[in-house]
Parts: C-alpha cells; structure tokens; sequence
C-alpha cells in the first residue's frame, strides 16, 4: 500500500499554489484530500484535477470564520470518514513596511495567519483526539518568522506567531500522538499567487531587480544556487506526515535551498 493509505487530509489554502503542490503530493501518496480555499469553484477545480471525488474534494472555507472552519473539517469526517493530517497553508503578503502598514493590514495579516490556523488547528484537534489514532498538524510558516526582512512587519509577526503555535500545539497534543511541525520555505517565485498578486513586484523593487528575475535573483543567494519549487515545500509536508518522522514533533524544517543556513 502507498505510505498515506487510510489517511485523511485538510489543506488550507490549497486552490493554488505551495497548498496544491502539497494536497497533489499527499493524494499522490495515498491520503484523500479536502482542499480548503476561499472560492468554491477555484477549491473544487483543484480537487479535480487531483482526481475523484473518492480522492479529493474542494469546499469553501475562508480560516478567519469559525463556522466555515468547523464546516471544512465536518466535510473531511463526511466525505472520508475521519481526519489524520491537517495543514496550515492559507495564507497571503501584503509586503508593506512599518509606515505603510494600516491597522487593517495588522489585521487581515493576524487574522488569516495567526488566527485562521489557531481555529483550523483548534476544530481539527478535537477529531484527531477523539479518534485516538494520532495525526500531523503541519504549518506552512516562513523564513520571515525567525529572520528579519524589509517592509514586511505584519506578515513576518503572524509567521513568528504561527512558529509558536507549532511549539505551544507540539507539547499540548504529544500526549494524544498528534505531531505538529512547521516548514519554512522561501523564494518560492514560480507557481506561487504570492508573488502574482503584487508582492514579487515589491519585492523586485527592494532588491533591485526585474520581477521576472526574481526567482533566478533568490536562487543565487541560496547556498545551494536553487530555485524553490511549490513542489519541494510538498516533499518536506510528505516527510513530517510519513511513518520515517514518526519521532519528530516541534520542528521546522526550511525549505530555502540554505537561505536561513547562509
Ligand atoms: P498562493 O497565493 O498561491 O496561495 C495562498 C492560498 O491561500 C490561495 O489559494 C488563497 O486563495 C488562499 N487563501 C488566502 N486567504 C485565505 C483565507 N482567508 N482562507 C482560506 N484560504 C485563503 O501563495 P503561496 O506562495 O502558495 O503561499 C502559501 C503559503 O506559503 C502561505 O502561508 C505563505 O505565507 C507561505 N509561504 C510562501 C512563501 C513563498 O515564497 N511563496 C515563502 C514562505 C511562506
């Protein structure tokens, strides 16, 4: 049988991006999927490009509602009987420095991040503990979390707040076998709506280089002259939830091709 047979997973955030890369990696390797994003359709036609509804479905669910949460992880225990791996991946940057940031900027920041993965992680605890059979909860932190960039306060503090939920949720949920872990990628350009959607422009102009160089601009600085692919951060998710990392729990693990080591 493949590795994740049996196992169930919620991805957040996964129409598009590191978030697909991750939900097509677990199917890939066995586990049935919800994918969880702000739009149906956009959630739904992920799923189906993964496979049947027998594989993956998508819903609606945007993390900073309670109840659209709650429903996300109710889909996962309907659709495929129960829920096994959990990750945090919505997310979003509006790469702003102190001065520009808005009270409203600090929020949605705080609130999709920090907040929405304190309520995915809250709603699925309870099945995992109920079910007695353990689990992974993964985030989708950052770099930014521990090192410090340019113009981008609001973002950087809820991955710093995120980081903590990992060790806070690592000791509160290790007596019920559930391990929780985080992942800090970086310089993932390509396939990322991040960097679509006005942030690789900001951050061309900070450091200086055409937008469509970035990514080979973050490769050169890496120790290992890479460039980070959706697909990369999907493997270190893989990792954490297989059976070879059973004893790690309270972890992150960068995915950075050795910026942060640098
Ligand atoms: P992306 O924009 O392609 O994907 C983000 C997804 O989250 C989108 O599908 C979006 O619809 C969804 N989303 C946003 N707000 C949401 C909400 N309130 N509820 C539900 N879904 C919501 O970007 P990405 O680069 O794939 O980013 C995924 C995660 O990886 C984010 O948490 C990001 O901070 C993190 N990350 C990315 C990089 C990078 O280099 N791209 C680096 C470090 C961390």
């Amino acid at each position: 049988p493949k590795p994740l047979a049996g196992r169930v997973a919620l991805v957040t955030g996964a129409a598009s991006g590191i978030g697909k890369a991750i939900a097509t990696r677990l199917a890939a390797e066995g586990a049935c999927v919800v994918i969880a994003d702000l739009n149906l359709e956009s959630a739904q036609a992920a799923a189906a490009e993964i496979g049947g509804t027998d594989v993956a479905i998508g819903v609606q669910a945007n993390v900073t509602e309670e109840n659209q949460v709650q429903a996300s992880v109710d889909a996962a225990v309907l659709a495929f009987g129960g829920l096994d791996l959990v990750v945090n991946n919505a997310g979003l940057s509006l790469s702003k420095s102190l001065l520009e940031t808005t009270v409203a900027d600090w929020d949605l920041q705080h609130n999709v991040m920090a907040k929405g993965s304190f309520l995915v992680s809250r709603a699925a605890a309870r099945v995992l503990i109920d079910q007695k059979l353990g689990g992974d909860i993964v985030y989708i932190s950052s770099k930014n979390s521990v090192f410090a960039g340019p113009n981008n306060i609001a973002y950087s503090a809820t991955k710093a707040d995120q980081a903590h939920q990992v060790r806070l949720l690592a000791a509160e949920l290790g007596e019920h076998g559930v391990k929780v872990n985080g992942i800090n990628p970086d310089g993932v350009v390509r396939g990322s709506g991040i960097f679509s959607s006005g942030w690789g422009a900001k951050r061309a102009a900070v450091y200086g280089v055409p937008e469509d160089e970035l990514g080979a601009y973050y490769a050169q600085r890496t120790l290992l002259k890479r460039e980070v692919l959706p697909e990369n951060v999907a493997n270190a998710v893989f990792a954490l939830c297989s059976n070879d990392l059973s004893h790690t729990t309270g972890l992150h693990i960068p995915v950075d091709a050795g910026v942060a080591a640098a």
